[in-house]
């Protein structure tokens, strides 16, 4: 791998050790999350064992502390190997980042450590059948009932649901308000009134679970709450500033794991007496893909140095990396396909499962037409 600029020892160690574990113990587990659905639970255990399961999650809550840009390395090289792995370290930080941007610290000293162990995972619920891009528009309830909060309502597309053990559930609080009338909570696995629908059936991730959450009439204490009535929608909003950013890594691991593959497999193929790596629209094809993965990267990076600094732009640079860097993955693993022919095509490699796991990076967290639409309004708006 190229490096436009030379990353800090630090990170330069995390991405070794991340590689070393995924080569041996989770790109293993791959084919068959892809091939079966299931959730790839030793590839848990083997990020868990390693402290690459929740890395983001700050010392003094007992994580590893890892910085925006050593968890997007996290990310990335278990993408490389598996990208539905690599939802396990991304979803628990989305999930979490809440808590981190607004909660009590009682909440945080309740609720972190358990990630920060691996005894437990934390989804985000923001979407919900009648509201996706237009996430202010959810129904999904919250009143206050004596010292109780009282939910009801559906969240859809929940990554990890039924896996994981906690969720922040964005729920209106005062309708008349609309966005600065949503509030964000966290609710158990085990509170009553929490169900789950089916998995979904998808064309890719098929090892990350992705399920229907349903609230009926559940019952949490008030003290639940994240941060002040009101603040919910500003708060999943600017979790999604940063957590783009893991999303865009996830981009570049796949994108890295394909052009890595069929990196291999040119130079191996012979046709007209010779490699096809040999053949000059070959080459440009690579030159290509390399340089817009190159180039992904290091918006990415770059975002991931805003998101840990708290700079101000991070809601234009986040937007930029998930948008880029998931073009890019989309665009490298179709070519990647393309490399390998007909054996592309195929099962027997693992190229045709990178374009169908790729396609959820142009997707999820804000599909890249809504991107554009926050990178333009940043623009606009000076
Ligand atoms: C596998 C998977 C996992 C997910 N995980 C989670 C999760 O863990 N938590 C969670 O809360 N959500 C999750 N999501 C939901 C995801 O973020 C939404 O699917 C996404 O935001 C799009 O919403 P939608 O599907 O309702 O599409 P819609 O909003 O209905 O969009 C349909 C199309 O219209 C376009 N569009 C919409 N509005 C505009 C506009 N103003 N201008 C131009 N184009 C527009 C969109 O770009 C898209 O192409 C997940 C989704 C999937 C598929």
């Amino acid at each position: 791998m190229f490096e436009a600029f030379q990353l800090p020892e630090e990170h330069v160690a995390v991405r070794e050790a991340v590689r070393a574990v995924c080569d041996g113990k989770v790109a293993p587990n791959a084919a068959a999350a892809d091939e079966t659905g299931e959730f790839p639970q030793a590839s848990y255990d083997a990020l868990r064992a390693a402290d690459f399961h929740a890395p983001h999650v700050p010392v003094e809550y007992g994580g590893a502390g890892a910085d925006a840009l050593a968890t997007a390395i996290v990310i990335e090289e278990v993408a490389r190997a598996c990208a539905s792995s690599s939802l396990i370290p991304a979803v628990n930080k989305l999930g979490t980042m809440p808590l981190l941007l607004a909660a009590s610290d009682e909440l945080k000293r309740r609720y972190l450590p358990p990630v920060a162990k691996g005894d437990a995972m934390f989804s985000y619920c923001l979407s919900e059948p009648e509201a996706g891009s237009d996430a202010a528009g959810m129904k999904t309830r919250a009143e206050l009932d004596g010292d109780t909060w009282v939910l009801n309502g559906v969240k859809r597309w929940i990554t990890n649901a039924g896996v994981s053990e906690y969720y922040t559930v964005f729920a209106v609080t005062d309708p008349a308000a609309r966005s600065r009338g949503i509030s964000a909570f966290v609710v158990e696995k085990s509170d009553p009134g929490v169900t789950f629908g089916a998995p979904e059936k998808k064309l890719g991730i098929k090892g990350s679970p992705t399920r229907e959450v349903y609230f009926d009439d559940v019952r949490i204490p008030a003290n639940r709450i994240i941060g002040e009535p009101g603040t919910g929608f500003g708060t999943a909003m600017r979790t999604l500033d940063h957590t783009r950013v893991t999303i865009a890594a996830q981009a570049l691991g796949i994108a890295q794991g394909a052009l890595d593959f069929a990196l291999g497999y040119v130079q191996e193929r012979k046709q007209f007496g010779k490699a096809i790596a040999d053949f000059q629209g070959i080459q440009f094809m690579l030159a290509d893909m390399g340089m817009k993965l190159e180039a992904a990267r290091q918006l990415t990076y770059a975002a991931a140095g805003k998101s840990e600094r708290g700079e101000k732009d991070l809601t234009y640079f986040g937007a930029a990396a998930k948008c880029f860097a998931s073009d890019a993955a989309m665009q490298i693993t179709t070519d990647a396909v393309q490399l390998l022919g007909g054996y592309g095509y195929t099962k027997d490699f693992p190229l045709e499962r990178m374009m169908r796991d790729a396609k959820i990076t142009q997707i999820y967290e804000g599909t890249n037409q809504v991107q554009r639409i926050v990178m333009a309004r940043q623009l606009l708006n000076g």
